[in-house]
This record gives structure tokens, sequence and C-alpha cells, in this order.
């Protein structure tokens, strides 16, 4: 019999999942997958560590599958794919830990309650990151579960990168930087020294670019700064939020235009960022691909925004050693990587341009001041480390 840990990432419309078999001490993919189209047209897909499909369904339009139907499915797959292997824990992404929560936590009752009185935090995303968890609790109490959290890695941020400049009050109450994509970002932090052994202990700006996009500025593998703020709104233009906005736009938004609290979420959450300006789409992939005049003017603006939170951060840092690249833009789009680089040839990066078209993973000339390279993310893999590395150390692994 050998031991599984499951990891599972509920975003607002799909719920993807990884099981990883422990292996001499670390942990192997086994299975992973997701079901997307929540609301819509679901479909479930998992494939095995090769990329082969081993099992598949679709439901109807209208089907209404909600978060708790894809868990409780979920569910059934992996009792059938665990038979005979023992399920140490299930590892969670969770945006939001707050203030509390500046590491991995195993969750129980009062753990959950207090995460889910950040979801006024994080609206769109907490709730659907906690449904599995309070499903788990109910459906499989004696699963260990264990919450990581994409604010973490930034609470070593200084106090300073953390404020906001409102009221001390507000500050005391919890309104302040905290960052996201800490997962993603952690994980970088921890391969780095395989690449670049001086940027690792140096000054690097990691480019999570993916549907939500940040930067972040690690110094010898600590955040010390990101462009993400208070809530996953902040710092650059995203697939559908619009990023970095004077505050004064919501305040005319609410007394010129009349829109309320919900009409400006749906706005700032869900119809800016790449698809408003462009009114194409939100998908950089369709955007490249695009004739639109305005699709560019979406890709000029995004590549823009990047040019100038790179030089914030850099500031920040007081200097800059390497430039990573991630996510599904960052990973994938070499045009996006190529203006980027070009445009930071001021802090010292000289751009291979062979070696970006062909993904590096080194992008930057070897004569290079500062090097570039493409560092492909597993957040899940973080997560299931985290998971099986807490469940150790507290003897809850069974
Ligand atoms: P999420 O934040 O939802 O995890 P991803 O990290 O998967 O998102 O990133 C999704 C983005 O990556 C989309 O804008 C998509 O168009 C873009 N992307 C994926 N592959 C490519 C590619 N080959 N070229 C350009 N953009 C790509």
């Amino acid at each position: 019999m050998s031991e599984a840990i499951a990891v599972i990432n509920a975003g607002s419309s799909s719920v993807k999942f990884s099981v990883f078999a422990l292996r001499d001490g670390d942990l192997v993919l086994d299975v992973g997958g997701q079901i997307d189209g929540l609301s819509s047209t679901p479909r479930f897909v998992a494939k095995d560590a090769s990329g082969r499909t081993v099992a598949e369904r679709s439901w109807s339009e209208g089907a209404n599958l909600d978060h708790d139907g894809a868990v409780e499915h979920l569910q059934g797959f992996l009792d059938q794919q665990l038979a005979g292997d023992r399920l140490v824990g299930v590892g969670h992404r969770v945006v939001h830990g707050g203030l509390e929560f500046s590491e991995p936590v195993r969750v129980d009752r009062r753990v959950l309650s207090t995460l889910q009185a950040l979801i006024p935090l994080a609206p769109l995303h907490q709730p659907h990151n906690l449904s599995p968890i309070a499903a788990l609790l109910e459906r499989a109490p004696a699963v260990p579960q264990v919450a990581c959290f994409d604010t973490a890695f930034h609470r070593t941020n200084p106090d300073l990168a953390q404020r906001f400049a409102l009221p001390e009050e507000l500050h005391e109450a919890g309104v302040r930087r905290y960052g996201f994509h800490g997962l993603s970002c952690e994980y970088v932090a921890k391969a780095l020294p395989r690449f670049d052994a001086k940027a690792a202990q140096g000054k690097t700006v990691v480019l999570h670019l993916g549907n939500g996009s940040s930067l972040c500025a690690m110094d010898a593998g600590r955040s010390v700064a990101s462009t993400l703020g208070f809530t996953a709104l902040d710092g650059l233009p995203m697939g559908t939020r619009c990023g970095a906005l004077d505050p004064g736009v919501i305040l005319y938004l609410l007394g010129e235009r009349k829109l309320d609290a919900r009409a400006i979420e749906r706005l700032v959450y869900h119809e800016s960022g790449l698809l408003g300006v462009s009114g194409v789409s939100s998908d950089m992939r369709a955007l490249l691909a695009s004739a639109d005049p305005h699709a560019k003017l979406a890709i000029d603006l995004f590549v823009y925004r990047i040019r100038r939170e790179l030089g914030s951060l850099a500031a920040a840092l007081g200097g800059l050693d390497a430039l990573v690249f991630t996510a599904g833009i960052g990973e994938n789009a070499a045009a996006i990587r190529e203006r980027v680089c070009l445009d930071a040839a001021w802090l010292g990066i000289e751009l291979d341009a062979a070696a970006n078209r062909s993904r590096g993973p080194r992008i930057s000339a070897p004569g290079s001041r500062a090097s570039a390279w493409v560092i492909p993310t597993n957040e899940e893999l973080m997560i299931g480390r985290h998971t099986l590395r807490l469940l150790s150390r507290t003897g809850d692994r069974p």
C-alpha cells in the first residue's frame, strides 16, 4: 500500500486537483485534472503524469453542478483512484490567510470559521476555496486537511511595504497590503538556486503572468514587496481585473455614475483588464492572434504596466540580479517576455532572442548584467509539500 496526498485548488468556475504519491520522502504526480465550466457546461477530466486522459465526464448545459457537487464527484473519483492506497491528507489552496496565518495550518472547525471571517477580503475566491474544506470536514472528518495561503509568503514584507497611507486604526484593523500568488512565488524561490545560485541569494523579481498577474520582489528568496495588495485587484491589469486604479475613479463611479458596490465589483473584477480594454478577450492567446487594434492596445497597456511596476520593485530591492517569468503568459508567451526584457534593458537585462523563443530556461544573453529565466510554476506541488511537511511535523500523518 502506498501513501498519497491530494491537493485541491478550487476557484470561481473550476475545481482543480492533483494526487501525489509519496516516494522517497518527496511527492510524485500520480493523476491530476479539473472540473471546469461550473455554472455553465461542467466538464471533468483527469490525466496521468504522462498527460494521458484516464477519466472524463461532461454534464449538459444547465446541469447546475455547483462546487459541492463537483467535490462530491471528485471524492468518488479519488476513492476509486486511491483504492488500496492510504490518503495521508488533503492540501487546499486558500487565497487569504489574513494577519493570523503566515504559514500552512491544519484545518479544524475553529480555523475554518477564522478563514470564513476573511471572506469580505477576497469575496470572489475565499468562499470557493473554503467550500471543499467544509464539505470534506463533514464527509470525511478523519482525513487531515491543510490550508496553504497565497498571502503567507508575503508576510515577510517589511512594515512599510504593507502600509497604505490611511489612518492607523484601519491598518490595525487589517487594511494593509497582503500580496497574493505567494505559493507560485515560493515555488520559484525554492527552484531558483538550481538555475542561478547568485540570483537566489540576491535580488529577483518574479513575474507571475497568468489570468491573474503580479510581480513579486524577493531578496535572498524572501518576499519584500508584491504588486498585489489588500485584494487581488491591485498592480498589473489582468485577464478581467483592472489592476491599480486611482481610488477617485471609484468615488466618481459611485457619485456621478450612480453605480452601487456590486456593479463596481463586477466592473473591476470581471469586465476590466485585458477583456475590458480589448473588448475582444481576456485570453492572451486570443489577443496575440487578433488583428483588432484594441487587442493590440490591451497588450501594449499590459506590457507598459509591467515596465513601470518592474521599475518600482527594482527600486524597492535597490537593484536587480534576475527576472523570472512564470504562469500561463510568463511561461508561454515569448512575444510578451521579449517586450518586457527589452523594456528592462536599463536594469541590465540583455535578451537572448533565440533562447527566449525556445523557452530558455535562461533567456538572457551570456554577458547580461542581470539574468532572465523561464521557470514553470507548480503551485499544486508546493501545496502538496507543505501538507506533507506539516502533517509529518505535527504527527498528524495517519
Ligand atoms: P490562471 O491564473 O487561471 O492559473 P494561467 O496561469 O493558466 O491562469 O494563465 C492563463 C493565461 O495564459 C491566459 O491569458 C492564456 O491566454 C495565457 N497563455 C497560455 N498559453 C499561452 C500561449 N501559448 N501563448 C500566449 N498566452 C498563453
